[in-house]
């Protein structure tokens, strides 16, 4: 099974799992999207499900999703005093410490950061977080590769693909959300380069990539949406968003806010975007973050559900027809360089 992205048959998806929608911090590219750290996400949704025509640009919608959200202040209030609680008191020396280095009350803020973090844990545990559907994101995703030779790989390159990207975007917009992304990512083909300069080699290849793949897309300033243009390096034996060594760099061109909200058409399939995921999500307590929906690859099912906590979400039971539905295949459970060692 191939283990770098570059290989994969589906760059698209590989990536989405393991840099979007993995639970934890590995999933680096949640920030560069301006993703809410609690989120809902829904993942390669065909657009009809969405209440959105078919046959109409977007077919699938790569990436959807919302905030997470505790309703009840007090609560929040209450699971920040446990947590403060049980934390260690830091002392004296550290806080001065700390304070020299990156400037008066660094200690306290990253104590407080810590905390909230711990706190939103906790409510996670309680199911006391819930999807909340008033502020909605959408992204494309689009995935070339650079190779060791320095070019561009990947069927969607060149004008006319090009296009259909845009479109594709364009017609993310239409559906209503109010924050509309298209995500070109360019991942690499591992150099190999003299012991111990494979990280840094891996970041300056990434580099290349993100300047040739700019040159390649064709984005415009008056598209309706904002193109993000993430390169990710990578090194021999390991997979990169494991391997932390990244050149994640990240140029954003267009715009963020959605310009086609307030348009009555637009404004009534907002409101069957938000009705087809409330359906699924409306009383369902998150028990992961990112919490996670799926379609049913079964044609004649389809059904959106969340996948059970317990086994890999991405090949899972379908609750409505029972049909093992495979939304990507399972990964290898040994990673590659325990495999080399
Ligand atoms: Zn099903």
């Amino acid at each position: 099974m191939p283990d770098h992205l570059y290989e994969s048959p589906d760059r698209e998806l590989l990536l989405i799992r393991r840099f979007i929608a993995d639970e934890g911090p590995a999933a680096t590219l949640r920030w560069s999207l301006r993703l809410p750290r609690l989120c809902w996400l829904g993942i390669r949704i065909p657009a009809p499900r969405l209440g959105w025509p078919a046959g109409k640009k977007p077919g699938d919608v790569d990436v959807v999703g919302g905030p997470l959200v505790c309703r009840d202040r007090s609560a929040w209030l209450r699971a920040r005093t446990e947590i403060r609680a049980q934390l260690p008191p830091v002392s004296q020396t550290v806080r001065d410490g700390a304070d020299e280095l990156f400037g008066r009350g660094h200690a306290k803020r990253s104590r407080e950061g810590t905390i909230d973090q711990l706190a939103t844990e906790l409510l996670c545990a309680r199911g006391q977080l819930r999807p909340s559907f008033e502020h909605m994101f959408a992204f494309e995703v689009k995935v070339a590769w650079f190779g060791r030779d320095s070019t561009l790989h990947g069927a969607k390159l060149g004008g006319s693909p090009q296009k259909m990207a845009r479109k594709q975007a364009r017609g993310l917009t239409r559906m209503g959300p109010d924050h509309v992304g298209l995500l070109r990512a360019v991942v690499t083909e591992p150099c190999t380069a003299p012991a111990g300069g494979a990280w840094m080699h891996a970041g300056a290849h990434a580099s290349a990539a993100a300047d040739a793949y700019e040159q390649a897309i064709r984005a415009r300033v008056e598209d309706p949406f904002a193109t993000i243009v993430a390169s990710i390096g990578a090194v021999p034996g390991r997979r990169e968003h494991l391997a932390g060594s990244l050149g994640v760099n990240v140029p954003i061109l267009g715009q963020w806010q959605n310009p086609l909200r307030g348009e009555p058409e637009v404004e009534r399939a907002r409101e069957r975007l938000r009705a087809a995921f409330a359906n699924v999500l409306e009383d369902t307590a998150a028990t992961r973050v990112p919490l996670l929906v799926l379609a049913c690859a079964h044609t004649s099912c389809g059904a959106l559900f969340v996948p059970a906590r317990a086994i890999d979400p991405w090949q899972t039971l379908c609750p409505h027809c029972s049909g093992l539905t495979t939304v990507a295949p399972i990964e290898n459970t040994v990673p590659p360089n325990d495999r080399l060692s």
